[in-house]
């Protein structure tokens, strides 16, 4: 077996392609214009897992050859993520199944009393684990600086003792980027950490989380071409090595007797249980391969995203949501409403009758969605290393279809 322990080189990444049928009985290939929700395995993280699988075992549990690879390949796969976030030496990797996870990790970890600050329209995912902290939900402001400003009024607002700022890195619903090497800033001004949900942002642009100065980050295999079921939390350890295991259980512990418990002060602490090694593997070397190429893959998102905007701009009737009124850089996701068309009824024509898959609804992220849409739903395109400029071009043209259709 030859476990693809260094780093895969390949040029452009390839995702999978599959052909739906539609209502007509014919089979198109899938138009996959959904991959702010999951994205599709690449194609070398799918070989790598094929070979991994008959190998998986638990870690740290045995002297077996497979027991022993797979702990190898988890405690590398640390290494790895570590390296793709560009974090610091002393900074430790928790695995976890998801964002979700990982900030709710996070909620449990921090101390007492802390003061949480966000904008309202973040992910619920970043929103809603704050229980017990003393939660400051910011109005998310219409530009860029007053939301820096906002920060930092917040901040200057909260009692003293530790602060944590969370703020996602992309918007979910709009693909805007967020400023956070300056919310960044602000927070360091105050004494506050700060926690960046990358899990629409991680998969579309290099991270850096020295540059950034920001403290945690967390992310998703699933949104990273990897399969469902890893993720991780990456960050200062004190908080995390100081709180209550996540998860009470095997590999959490050092030693457990009649009378006590003595728990590990790693990152297993808050592992507890066997891991999900497969998935853990298979977000590594995602991570690898978006880590060499990331040249060509923002210069595809670029080229297909403007290609997508051109062509909305062309139809009738169609609003976009955005967060921000000034111009800033953002991933290749918009979410827009149609006049006189339901989402829901418009996303279910255009994968029955076109073979292409865009999400609608609130997007988890019903703050965000409802103001932004002044109380409805929407639809929502996000792009991908699958997507061709032949998706977009069927897209536009099935989009303008269906708003002439008894128009
Ligand atoms: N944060 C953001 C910005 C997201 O877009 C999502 C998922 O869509 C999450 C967090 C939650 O990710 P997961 O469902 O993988 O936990």
């Amino acid at each position: 077996m030859t476990l693809a322990l260094e780093p895969v080189q390949t040029s452009v990444p390839t995702t999978l392609n599959t052909r739906v049928p539609l209502v007509t009985g014919e089979t198109v290939e899938y138009a996959n214009l959904d991959h702010a929700a999951s994205a599709p395995c690449l194609g070398a993280v799918r070989a790598a897992v094929d070979e991994f699988l008959p190998w998986y075992a638990s870690v740290h549990r045995g002297a077996g050859f497979a027991s022993q690879v797979s702990t190898k390949v988890y405690e590398r796969t640390r290494d790895v993520v570590r390296r793709f976030v560009d974090a610091r030496p002393a900074d430790t990797v928790i695995f976890t199944r998801n964002t979700t996870d990982a900030l709710n990790l996070l909620a449990r970890s921090v101390p007492r009393h802390t003061s949480v600050v966000l904008f309202d329209t973040e992910h619920h995912a970043a929103l809603l684990p704050w229980r017990g902290a003393n939660v400051r939900r910011i109005e998310t402001p219409r530009n860029r600086l007053a939301a820096v400003s906002a920060v930092d009024s917040a901040l200057a607002d909260c009692p003293p003792g530790p602060r944590l700022v969370v703020l996602t890195g992309a918007s979910n619903v709009t693909g805007e980027l967020l400023p956070v090497a300056e919310i960044a800033a602000v927070a360091r001004e105050h004494g506050a950490r700060i926690a960046l949900d990358a899990a629409q942002l991680a998969p579309h642009r290099a991270i850096s989380l020295r540059q950034l100065d920001v403290d945690y980050v967390v992310l998703s295999g699933h949104k990273l071409y990897a399969p469902f079921g890893a993720g991780a939390l990456i960050g200062r350890s004190d908080w995390l090595r100081a709180a209550p295991p996540y998860l009470a259980g095997g590999g959490a512990t050092k030693l457990v007797t009649a009378h006590d418990v003595v728990w590990n002060a790693g990152p297993e602490r808050h592992e507890a249980g066997s891991p999900n090694t497969v998935g853990v593997y298979a977000l590594g070397v995602a991570c690898e391969q978006l880590a060499g190429n990331w040249d060509a893959v923002v210069a595809h998102e670029h080229e297909l995203l403007a290609q997508l905007r051109r062509g909305l701009a062309d139809i009738p009737g169609l609003s976009e949501l955005r967060l921000f009124d000034d111009d800033g850089d953002r991933v290749g996701t918009i979410s827009f409403t149609v006049e006189g068309r339901e989402p829901g009824w418009v996303a279910a024509v255009l994968s029955a009758e076109y073979g292409i898959g865009v999400r609608d609804g609130a997007f988890c992220a019903h703050i965000a969605t409802f103001r932004l849409t002044s109380g409805t739903q929407a639809l929502r395109v996000s792009l991908g290393l699958g997507t061709t400029a032949e998706h977009i071009d069927r897209f536009l043209l099935a989009l303008r279809q269906i708003v002439a259709d008894g128009a």
